[in-house]
């Protein structure tokens, strides 16, 4: 049987169209296999969001050019953000590659060097109790600093039937909850005939029999809108738990990052957000570093940390990404030292604060659906996505459990089974 192998760093839509591109080649016969060593076809799903990411692509196609020399018949494609519009110089670049091809290609639409089956709908193979639902891809955005809209293009939602169509058919497969993905979440369904909104997906997704939870991200400040927040708060499958990047506490850095909302108007949201929802869980990002940020703008962006307390924070130093506006406009002019240093702070200051969020679910029962086992522990989350560890001798993957929370820290949650003793 011919093997296959993927390859997939980055973000959360990389890992689902990875999926997607395994059941692909599985519905053509195709096996998966651990190592590239291994394998007939192999697959990079590359990401370019940071430098690092970047660097880590070319390592790895270097390091395939001596497989390929020493196996000249294995295919070797290159997908993902990494992936241009100038093939022809990434051909150039790297002759051993056979084949490239844009993110967000569904299976279902190519690549054509494979398509000699049947198509249509392709499902992750082995649908987990958590499964990652693409629904919008692409950006109208244009934020000064980021590659995305440039690579994978203008928005383009999937139609609404087709959504709950697949997360039927994955409920029936074993799937609890699946986390809608998109760049731009929020902004889902504008680009269709009948312009549906996220909520009225959702609320569509809620009486889905057999599914016990619904999340998505990622949003975008500007596209939040009170139905949203209304939807959130009054559908009991989705969780109350909510991923809204700031990206910055001054507006003259929102300005330039090209983001268009004031920091007054973002935190107008979370207020908005935590009067309708009670017990939300609020996550962002940040960046640090962004070109001409000052101490004092950085300072800005640790006040409205320390103000609005969020459960989780992402924080990236700037990196320019070659092809963006602020990467041919603005000057890199944060030290490397320097946005390790604000970095270093915000983090600090994150651990501290999620310390105190987490440690008052100590003694607290959660509900938490179990996604498989770590060591010897089963580990799964709450709605509000924490991750909690416990142990049990029984089955209980894909479970929805009560859990009693035993020992909390800044990343992660201890507890057993409600109703266990101690022993
Ligand atoms: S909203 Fe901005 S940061 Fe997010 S994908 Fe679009 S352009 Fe990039």
């Amino acid at each position: 049987m011919p093997q296959y192998h993927i390859w997939t760093i980055g973000c959360q839509m990389n890992k689902a169209e990875s999926e997607r591109l395994g059941a692909f080649f599985e519905q053509r016969g195709y096996q998966a296999t651990a190592t590239a060593e291994e394998a007939d076809i192999i697959v990079l799903n590359t990401c370019v969001v940071r430098g690092s990411a970047e660097d880590r692509v070319i390592n790895k196609l270097d390091a395939l050019k001596a497989l390929k020399s020493l196996r000249p018949n294995v295919t070797l494609a290159v997908t993902g953000c990494w992936v241009n519009s100038n093939v022809e110089q990434l051909r150039e670049n790297s002759p051993h590659v056979n084949h490239f091809f844009g993110p967000g290609v569904l299976p279902s639409e190519g690549p054509q060097w494979l398509e000699k089956g049947e198509g249509g709908q392709v499902l992750p193979r082995h649908p987990l109790p958590s499964t990652y639902v693409p629904i919008i891809q692409g950006c109208n955005n244009f934020c000064s600093y980021c590659i995305v809209p440039y690579r994978r293009g203008r928005e383009k939602s999937r139609p609404l039937a087709e959504i709950i169509c697949e997360v039927r058919e994955l409920v029936q497969r074993g799937t609890k909850e699946v986390t809608l993905l998109g760049q731009n979440v929020d902004s889902y369904g504008h680009d269709l005939p009948d312009r549906p909104h996220l909520a009225e997906l959702l609320s569509e997704l809620d009486t889905v029999d057999g599914l016990a939870r619904i999340r998505f991200l990622t949003n975008h400040p500007k596209d939040m809108s009170s139905r949203l927040i209304e939807a959130i708060a009054n559908l009991d499958k989705v969780c109350e738990q909510i991923c809204l990047p700031v990206q910055s506490g001054s507006d003259d850095i929102l300005k330039a990052m090209r983001r268009g909302y004031t920091v007054e108007h973002y935190r107008q949201l979370i207020t908005e957000i935590r009067s309708k929802i009670p017990g939300v869980a609020l996550s962002t990002d940040v960046i640090v570093g962004f070109p001409s940020e000052s101490q004092e703008q950085f300072q800005q962006t640790y006040d409205l940390l320390s103000e609005l307390r969020f459960d989780t924070v992402h924080i990236a130093g700037y990196s320019p990404r070659p092809g963006t506006v602020a990467a041919g406009e603005l000057e890199d002019n944060t030290p490397a030292d320097e946005k390790r240093r604000r970095l270093n702070e915000i983090e600090q200051l994150q651990e501290n604060i999620a310390t105190e969020i987490n440690a008052r679910l100590s003694g607290k029962t959660v509900e938490v659906l179990v996604e498989g086992k770590k060591g010897e522990k089963w580990q799964g989350r709450t709605r509000t996505d924490k991750l909690v560890f416990f142990n049990s001798n029984n089955n209980c993957l894909g479970q929805v459990m009560p859990i009693k929370i035993k020992q909390t820290s800044p990343w992660a949650l201890q507890g057993k089974l409600e109703g266990q003793s101690d022993n």
